[in-house]
């Protein structure tokens, strides 16, 4: 309603309006038309035949002319007749002879409709024979002049309904323009925002089509969506406007106009964006919006991608934080090997995950893998993946094993991994292990798992390495470190330890005869010596699960779980006998035996050793270098 209104206020208002001076230059065209109009009128044609009409635009001299003389002879005389009256300011001139016979000029000023300031001065030309009255010729104007002046309201309504059709269509294209800049900055989805604005493309531009080319991120699934190649770059305009960062612009064979604008936000271009639209319906006033929604899908694109960043980053702090903290709750290798396994495969959704150690043997050892084939399964130190992250010492990602076989992999062979993402545990500059991580498809691993995978094989090399450097300390703790048995501390809890869930075991002390007098005799080094030596047989005595250590001084005792003093007497025995042969200077060694079983009135530690030693004096008494079997503790 408010529309129309203002067309009716506009009509009143046309009607009024009239030329003014500035306008003058601008007006010949229309003056011509008018003078066209005016004479193919039926009522002109035959004064036009005996008479001829010139306009004269104010101080423009001739703009147009209707009509002609058939007595002049030539033009040129109905011309000097005319120049005469404008030499004497368009005054109506005396006859001009000419060979025919006599032309009359006479001169009207045509004026304005709302001040009467002359504009146009009309020039009729006739024979004398012909002349008419100077009221007719007025008459005449005046109807030249409402010819002007319809086609001159015709050209206002026609170029104001150009404009009003312009500013309603600007005003829409204004509406879409802010919904869609709206939608756009909601969009806090890279793809979301890149749909959006291909939607408020197609909703501004209906007839267009439209594409994005995008320099990574190509969106699957979007045939509008297409990754940005630069084959031919001076053929193509995409490619022109990424590189040059401006638009650009042609006129295709089929004459559509093909535009191509950078989409890009503050940090980087991403892609560009292409439009095509057929050249009728294109105006080049609506570039402005096309560049600004360009613009801002750009920035909003940008930001969605920031966003989307961020949160990567600190989801992947969140899980090496979280990752980090679990690893350097456990000590114990095989644990944490276990656990970064079942991580790993969390984390990447991956297939299958691997994780080896480099022994000491130099070999890779299956510490921790889903794949059941490959448990324990020991590699050498050059073989497959392993072999290649331990030579470079970098991590490494395949994206189709099946197409690039740089090495045979048992473990990509077995599972049928196309992907696979490795990287090496490192502690304190050496290679210790390799993790791999697989999976079925190809191209399944991003860079950014890539980086998160080495990130985190740091922060497992440095469990690792915790690990390493507890267990050591452990074992520096436990051991004693003249003989290299365990010290007396350890033996201690372990058979409190055993003594809570074995049905019965047997201790034996082993203390060497004379020991004071080897030691005054071939000094204290040499006594050292022979301590390591009896503590060497001992330990090659005795099983893996047995425990011996350095009880004291020269005193000795090993441990042996789920032994009974019948069977502990014949390793004692053993370890007697080894002595004597293989210490040098030789020495004995006197044993004293006790057994602890479930059906003592008291089990303890001490209880056991008292036994044991009360066997052992029994067995100094008796002369030495013999075992003697205390009565149980
Ligand atoms: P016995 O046959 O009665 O056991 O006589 P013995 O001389 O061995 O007497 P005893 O077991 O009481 O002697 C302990 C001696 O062992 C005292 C000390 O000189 C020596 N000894 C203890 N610890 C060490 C050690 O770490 N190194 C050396 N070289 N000697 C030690
Ligand atoms: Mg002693
Ligand atoms: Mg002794």
């Amino acid at each position: 309603m408010e529309r129309e209104n203002h067309i009716e206020e506009c009509d009143l208002w046309f009607s009024t309006a009239d030329i003014t001076d500035a306008d003058e230059p601008y007006l010949a065209s229309l003056l011509v038309e008018s003078l066209k109009v005016w004479s193919d009128e039926a009522e002109m044609r035959p004064f036009l035949q005996s008479a001829q009409v010139r306009i004269y635009g104010r101080g423009r001299g001739l703009l147009c002319q209707a009509g002609s003389v058939p007595s002049a002879d030539t033009d040129s005389e109905a011309e000097q007749a005319a120049e005469r009256t404008v030499q004497v300011g368009f005054q109506t001139v005396d006859p001009v002879s000419s060979e025919a016979g006599t032309l009359l000029a006479i001169g009207v000023p045509m004026k304005r409709r709302s001040d009467g300031a002359v504009f146009v001065h009309m020039v009729y030309i006739m024979e004398m024979t012909e002349a008419r009255s100077e009221a007719e010729l007025q008459a005449r104007t005046l109807h030249f002049r409402s010819c002007f002046y319809r086609l001159f309201e015709g050209m206002f309504v026609k170029d104001m309904v150009r404009q009003q059709r312009m500013r309603r269509k600007e005003a829409e294209h204004r509406d879409k323009l802010f919904l869609a800049v709206k939608r756009l900055y909601n969009g806090i989805e890279a793809t979301s925002v890149l749909t959006e604005m291909l939607a408020s493309l197609e909703e501004v531009y209906p007839g267009a089509e439209v594409h994005l080319y995008l320099s990574q991120d190509y969106v699957d699934g979007d045939d509008r969506v297409r990754p940005l190649l630069f084959k031919n770059t001076t053929h193509d305009i995409v490619a022109q406007a990424f590189l040059e960062g401006k638009l650009t612009k042609e006129t295709e064979r089929d004459g559509k106009i093909r535009l191509a604008v950078p989409l890009a936000g503050k940090q980087a271009a991403y892609g560009v964006l292409c439009m095509s639209v057929i050249s009728e319906e294109w105006d080049e006033s609506e570039l402005p919006i096309f560049l600004l929604l360009a613009d801002t899908a750009g920035s909003a694109f940008e930001n969605a991608k920031l966003y989307e960043q961020s949160n990567l980053l600190i989801n992947e702090l969140r899980l090496i934080n979280e990752m980090t903290k679990r690893l350097n709750q456990s000590l114990q290798l095989s644990e944490i090997f276990k656990f970064a396994t079942r991580e790993l495969l969390n984390i990447f959704e991956a297939d299958y995950c691997c994780i080896l150690e480099l022994n000491d043997n130099k070999e890779f050892i299956v510490k921790s893998s889903n794949i059941p084939i490959l448990t324990s399964e020991k590699f050498t130190p050059d073989y497959g993946f392993c072999g290649i992250v331990n030579r470079t010492r970098e991590p490494l990602i395949i994206s189709d094993y099946w197409n690039s076989r740089v090495v045979t992999s048992k473990l990509m062979d077995n599972t049928g991994s196309r992907s696979l993402i490795a990287a090496p545990i490192i502690v304190k500059t050496e290679v210790v292990g390799v993790i791999l991580v697989t999976h079925k498809l190809p191209n399944f691993f991003s860079y950014d798992n890539y980086k998160l995978l080495q990130v985190m094989s740091t922060h497992i090399g440095l469990a690792v390495s915790n690990a390493s450097l507890h267990a050591e300390m452990r074992r520096l703790v436990i051991t004693d470190n003249l003989t290299g048995l365990h010290a007396r501390h350890y033996l201690n809890e372990q058979i409190q330890r055993r003594q809570r869930k074995d049905e019965f075991g047997s201790l034996i002390l082993v203390d060497i005869d004379y020991f004071k007098q080897v030691n005054d005799t071939y000094g204290h080094q040499t006594g050292d010596r022979i301590l390591v030596q009896v503590s060497n047989v001992i330990h090659s005595s005795i099983r893996a699960g047995d425990i011996a250590a350095r009880w004291g001084g020269e005193e000795l005792a090993v441990y042996l779980p789920n032994v009974r003093a019948e069977q502990a007497v014949r390793i004692a025995e053993r370890i007697r006998t080894h002595v004597a042969l293989e210490t040098d200077p030789q020495v004995t060694v006197s044993c004293g035996i006790s057994e602890w079983s479930l059906d003592n009135d008291k089990i303890s530690v001490e209880s056991l050793f008292y036994c044991a030693d009360m066997a052992l004096y029994e067995a100094k008494n008796k002369g030495r270098n013999c075992i003697i079997v205390g009565g149980t503790a």
